[in-house]
């Protein structure tokens, strides 16, 4: 092996272990929001029902508050009615004023029960609601805890991923362009673009290196495809053992 080829060896297997960290700190990132949802288990389902309740409570508000304007509107159309009475001269007209206030008088009534019903939903809603607070706040600080711990497992995998993701353009620009390539391509297949042949077998595929193949490998000491899976691969010298 040459020493300039020792060398590209050994900055190409410093990619690959870059890139299986990259590869891993992208695939915990990933879990992080699970393993919070998980963690929080009966705290964040509590939490939601408190929110769920709540939103319920603005909506319920929102409604009671409209038939109040409404109701209040309507009773001011009522009163006019009745003051125009008095002054009403066929009976026709008289009739029809009657039927209109009555017709308004129900219409305020069934207003009035709906309101009614709405605060006694309020009502109970806010105890439940009240209850779920209280519940959720026993569970709050395991939960708080594990969140806690969760984010900082995540900002410093981050900030290993950005130290890894700055590092690695100068390892690409040291590395000769067919073979940068080479391992680009193989890698789109293969998490370990880079593999030992041990004894004469690829340890990517497991497969036999056909014995004059291996015995140029053995011979020149550099850097091949394997013929079965075309990752790159190299001899490991340590666990070599004699040409059959
Ligand atoms: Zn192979």
């Amino acid at each position: 092996m040459t020493t300039e080829f020792k060398q590209i060896f050994s900055q190409l297997r410093e990619l690959q272990v870059m890139d299986s960290r990259i590869r891993q700190i992208d695939f915990e990132l990933h879990e992080i929001p699970e393993q919070l949802e998980a963690s929080g288990g009966e705290f964040l389902i509590l939490d939601r029902s408190v929110k769920d309740k709540n939103s319920s409570l603005a909506t319920m508000t929102q409604e009671r508050q409209s038939l109040e304007q409404s109701v209040k509107e309507q009773q001011e159309t009522i009163n006019d009615r009745e003051k125009r009475l008095y002054s009403i001269k066929t009976q026709k007209e008289y009739q029809a004023t009657i039927k209109e206030i009555a017709q308004l008088k129900k219409d305020n009534k069934d207003k009035e029960e709906r309101i009614l019903a709405l605060l006694e939903g309020a009502e109970k809603i806010t105890a439940e609601s009240t209850q779920l607070k209280s519940q959720a706040a026993d569970k709050e600080g395991g939960y708080r805890q594990i969140e806690s711990e969760l984010k900082q497992k995540q900002s410093a995998l981050e900030e290993e991923k950005t130290g890894l993701a700055e590092r690695r353009p100068a390892l690409l620009k040291a590395l000769p362009a067919p073979l940068l390539k080479k391992y680009e391509s193989v890698k789109q297949r293969y998490q370990d673009a880079v593999a030992a042949v041990k004894r004469g077998v690829c340890q990517g595929c497991n497969m036999n290196i056909p014995p004059q193949f291996y015995n140029e490998m053995l011979r020149a000491k550099d850097l091949r495809q394997c013929p079965t899976c075309y990752r790159l691969i190299y001899v490991d010298l340590e666990t070599k053992e004699p040409v059959k």
